[in-house]
């Protein structure tokens, strides 16, 4: 079990409701089977195991239906995102190892005063990795990954959407440890989702708010442990916005640590173009690579990445046809040049204004990286 890695040509955060084709389909449980012992159990057999205790542990106001579409839509499960795949944010990954990472593989060590935060905002200009963070933070902290996109929460799902709410929280703790990573967070906690002509979010985002408060609750020990299934206090809220400024005061004080992810600096953007090029023929120089940086500026982690897979089609561009019959070795390697073409449509997606914003919120309200 695990994070799930986002294939490193998507472009786009995967959304609640994209799982990978190879996820099982959890059925209804059935009790005669739980108990079966098992010689060799590979590791999906023993997800699929306490998966099934995770169902038959639930508290009965739990929805099983709701449950269900938690495990197949919600929880990410199969091939993971490390610490390595993400280049630069040295200050976040330090950051999100010391408030879960460790907390969660020596819960022992952070009590009291060490007592770790349950919730964490990771913030900041679109496609610079936040996502990509909460997956590793949930692999590197062997963590069950639950991620939903709060839109899909307003949209997709409204109607049962507070029993979904309900049944991920009860999941998370009896799957734990967890991360419920939430995108677009400002889409269910921003001041408009209160308002009265919006009753079906009003109430999601109160229950939302709710479940959250009954977990650090349980998680500083002020609940009585007869009710409590699983383990409250290995059971942290990751949220990403775009728009932080979107989310309400009070909901913004709910995070204790707020983290600023912004654009990369220069080097960071050439790391992470030499990853992108590392299995790829190129002539790409020392004095080519700094030229590339230079005209990165402003550059997001996943505007980089449209951009050097642009590039990579340069080769082939130029052979129409004909590169139907051409042997591997025949195609010539990807040049400066192929970036400089490619840079003609592929620009920055944040503009300098933009910025300025994502500064001004994190010098106010947020933890720099
Ligand atoms: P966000 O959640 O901040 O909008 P994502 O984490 O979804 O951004 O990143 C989108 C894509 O951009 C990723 O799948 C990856 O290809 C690329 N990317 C963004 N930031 C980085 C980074 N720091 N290192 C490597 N790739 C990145």
């Amino acid at each position: 079990y695990g994070a799930a890695r986002e294939s490193s040509d998507d472009q786009k955060p995967k959304k609640a409701g994209k799982t990978t084709e190879k996820e099982p389909v959890y059925e209804l449980v059935d009790s005669s089977n739980t108990t079966e012992a098992t010689p060799e159990i590979s590791e999906d057999d023993a997800w699929e195991k306490r998966v099934k205790a995770a169902l038959k542990s639930l508290d009965k106001g739990v929805d099983q239906g709701a449950a269900k579409q938690i495990l197949n839509e919600i929880v990410i499960h199969g091939d993971e995102v490390r610490w390595d795949d993400i280049a630069g944010l040295e200050v976040a990954k330090l950051a999100l190892k010391e408030a879960v990472v460790y907390p969660f593989l020596r819960p022992d060590l952070f009590r009291g005063l060490r007592e770790p935060a349950r919730g964490m905002l990771l913030f900041g200009p679109p496609g610079t990795g936040k996502t990509m963070l909460a997956r590793a933070v949930a692999t590197e902290s062997k963590s069950t990954f639950f991620s939903i996109s709060a839109s899909s929460l307003t949209s997709k799902y409204l109607g049962e959407s507070e029993k979904l709410v309900r049944a991920l929280f009860q999941l998370a703790k009896a799957l734990a440890p967890s991360i419920i990573f939430v995108d677009e967070i400002d889409s269910l906690l921003s001041s408009r989702s209160g308002g009265n002509d919006h009753e079906a979010t009003r109430r999601i985002k109160t229950e939302f708010l709710i479940q959250w408060s009954a977990l650090q609750r349980a998680a500083a020990g002020k609940e009585s442990k007869g009710t409590d299934s699983g383990d409250a206090s290995r059971v942290l809220v990751l949220a990403a916005t775009n728009l932080p400024w979107e989310i309400d005061e009070a909901a913004r004080r709910r995070f204790v640590r707020r983290q600023y992810i912004p654009l990369p600096e220069g080097p960071v953007r050439v790391q992470q173009l030499r990853n992108l090029l590392g299995q790829q023929k190129h002539t790409l120089n020392e004095i080519e690579m700094r030229q590339l940086e230079d005209l990165t500026e402003d550059f997001s982690g996943s505007d980089i990445t449209a951009l050097a897979k642009d590039a990579a089609m340069g080769p082939l561009r130029s052979l129409g046809e004909s590169l139907l019959h051409m042997k591997m070795e025949d195609i010539r390697p990807i040049m400066l040049e192929d970036f400089k073409s490619s840079l003609k449509s592929i620009r920055p997606s944040v503009s300098k204004g933009g910025l300025k914003q994502y500064e001004d919120w994190a010098k106010n309200f947020g933890e720099r990286a």
